[in-house]
């Protein structure tokens, strides 16, 4: 399976619907997208995943970090 987007095939099985097989989640292990099978295309199919959006693998590394949050004021 290809990630929708960032088109690596790093991507494993999350989890399952806890009744009735109804769906399956998936995780790409090289940009943390998740998704679930019964999402619509635009968010499972790489070809229709909105360009805007797509992920470059190898800019991941220099992607900003999420600011620290400060210490509490005592
Ligand atoms: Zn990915």
């Amino acid at each position: 399976m290809i990630c929708p987007r960032c088109d690596t095939d790093k991507v494993e099985l999350l989890t399952k619907s806890p009744v009735g097989n109804a769906w399956e989640m998936y995780i790409c292990n090289t940009c943390t997208y998740s998704w679930r099978s019964t999402e619509t295309p635009d968010k499972t199919d790489p070809k229709r995943y909105n360009a805007k959006f797509k992920i470059k693998p190898e800019s991941i590394p220099n992607m900003l970090v999420i600011p620290p949050v400060p210490p509490l004021k005592a």
